[in-house]
């Protein structure tokens, strides 16, 4: 349904004759079409192109940029995705020429400033996660998760081990399993814990030699850290399976634990969550994996290494693991987005990476106080850096579901927390505020979102009011069927 804001088509503004641009008569001979293309490619008619002017392309398309909802407009509290504010001074920093005129097939000998640059951002990486080998390449947390299977893999090989199960809990973000069966394995899902944590029990019965890993979100997605995890690395390790850290949440610890501490043999990062590459709408990612020394000689290659010999400057050089699972992205991954997390980290120092998780977990924290009676949360009084409510009540008792509760947010100028995620939780509003919000933003959510569980349901249930298009997938849900013809 388009509503009375909608912007033009840009078919629709166009006006016969109109032009952007004026060519000087053509001064050579013109060559007939036909003599080009293939006869069925000419038609006879010019194409239907709009026709409009400068202005009117680019007011258009200014206009559509500013429907659209970022973190530099608005609250953008959608849960496990970390929308953060991105400093401006890392757009800078990574737009230096000597950085984005770098060719990537420049010889290592002429780009030691880039070498050490993402040599750097390997320490800290390792540094943050407590576990030492780092790969940059992978171009995001999914592509993460199925290297280090991948690197699981070749390693179980190297032992002679046949392992073929990948375990998960109920909770698990939908790219770990699908990593795990791209990698291979067979994937199986523990029934959940009722209260929202690894079901130890449940997790035994499933253990066996037949385990290669156990991969988990912590904290998890609902917002809890796992209070068994050095337990359950225990138990993976007993039948000599890996433990994989899902890094998605990494904002709520870092520089306080480290997986590498907690029992994790590999987990991924996704930079552009927790260190501040812009992202949404598909963006470019990141997604390093940190591993421990005896899985280092499996991953993908090269690899940056430092080579320092006395009263000399440090020379960085491109090596091959060993018994390297090869390439699973060109060059060093996304560069542009390594190079923002780099200048975050180095302009955070270690002070203010910890700095950053206790300011996350606290404002999800008074998040969760003031909104808990407004929308129940089922897992408690206390989260990590997100939480999860359930919109189940108000769905029973006034037929508000949390879709009509995220549509309406958008009415309200806040972009829509993550819903139907995770699954464990019926009618889920998934809700991370992230650090860089104020007291004053989180106070405006709650009272909108005090707002809204009062509202008329059936207004609700046609929200959005206020944006060009209000609820697509609805509407083609609700489209008759295209094939018609009689089944008998
Ligand atoms: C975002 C996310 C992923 C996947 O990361 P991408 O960078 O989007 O591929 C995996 N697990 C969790 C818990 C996430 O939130």
């Amino acid at each position: 349904m388009r509503n009375m804001q909608a912007t033009q088509l840009l078919s629709e503004l166009s006006s016969p004759g109109r032009r952007a641009a004026r060519l000087p008569p053509c001064d050579v001979p013109e060559v007939p079409l036909e003599q080009l293309l293939p006869a069925e490619l000419v038609s006879s008619a010019p194409p239907p192109l709009p026709e409009l002017s400068e202005p009117d392309i680019i007011r258009h398309f200014i206009n559509l940029s500013t429907k659209n909802m970022s973190v530099d407009t608005h609250f953008y509290p959608l849960g496990s995705c970390t929308m953060k504010y991105n400093p401006k001074r890392n757009e800078r920093l990574a737009s230096l020429p000597g950085l984005v005129d770098l060719h990537p097939h420049q010889v290592p000998e002429l780009s030691q400033g880039m070498l050490e640059l993402l040599y750097s951002m390997q320490q800290m990486l390792g540094e943050i996660a407590g576990l030492p080998a780092v790969s940059l390449q992978p171009a995001a947390g999914a592509q993460g998760e199925f290297t280090a299977l991948l690197t699981a893999s070749a390693y179980f090989r190297s032992r002679g081990e046949t392992r073929t199960r990948v375990l998960f809990p109920a909770s698990a973000h939908g790219t770990n399993p699908a990593s795990a069966a791209l990698a291979g394995f067979e994937c199986v899902q523990l029934k959940g814990g009722s209260d929202g944590f690894v079901d130890l029990a449940e997790l035994k019965t499933q253990l066996d030699s037949r385990t290669a890993v156990f991969m988990v979100t912590n904290p998890n997605t609902l917002g809890m850290f796992e209070k068994d995890i050095a337990e359950v690395a225990r138990l993976v390790h007993e039948v000599g399976g890996l433990v994989y850290i899902d890094g998605a949440n990494m904002n709520a610890i870092c520089g306080i634990t480290r997986p590498g501490d907690f029992g994790g043999d590999m987990m991924h990062y996704n930079v552009h969550k927790t260190f501040t590459g812009p992202h949404g709408a598909g963006g470019p990612g990141s997604g390093p994996i940190a591993v421990r020394d005896f899985l280092g000689p499996f991953l993908p290659g090269p690899m940056i290494e430092r080579h320092q010999t006395a009263n000399e400057p440090p020379v960085y050089r491109l090596v091959n693991p060993p018994h390297s699972i090869g390439r699973v992205r060109s060059f060093f991954g996304n560069v542009g987005i390594l190079v923002r997390g780099y200048c975050y980290l180095r302009t955070l120092g270690p002070a203010g990476v910890r700095a950053m998780s206790e300011n996350a977990v606290l404002n999800a924290n008074y998040l969760l106080a003031c909104l808990k009676d407004v929308l129940p949360v089922p897992q408690g009084n206390r989260c990590m850096h997100e939480f999860v409510a359930s919109a189940k009540e108000l769905k029973e008792s006034r037929g508000i579901s949390a879709m009509d509760v995220a549509k309406r947010l958008l009415d309200h100028g806040f972009h829509a927390p993550t819903v139907y995620f995770p699954l464990v939780v019926a009618e889920a509003l998934m809700i991370e505020p992230t650090e860089t919000e104020s007291k004053e933003t989180l106070d405006a959510f709650v009272e909108a979102l005090r707002t809204i569980v009062r509202d008329d349901p059936t207004h609700l249930h046609q929200a959005p009011h206020s944006t060009p298009v209000s609820r697509p997938d609805d509407v083609r849900a609700a489209r008759q069927p295209i094939l018609r013809w009689n089944p008998s």
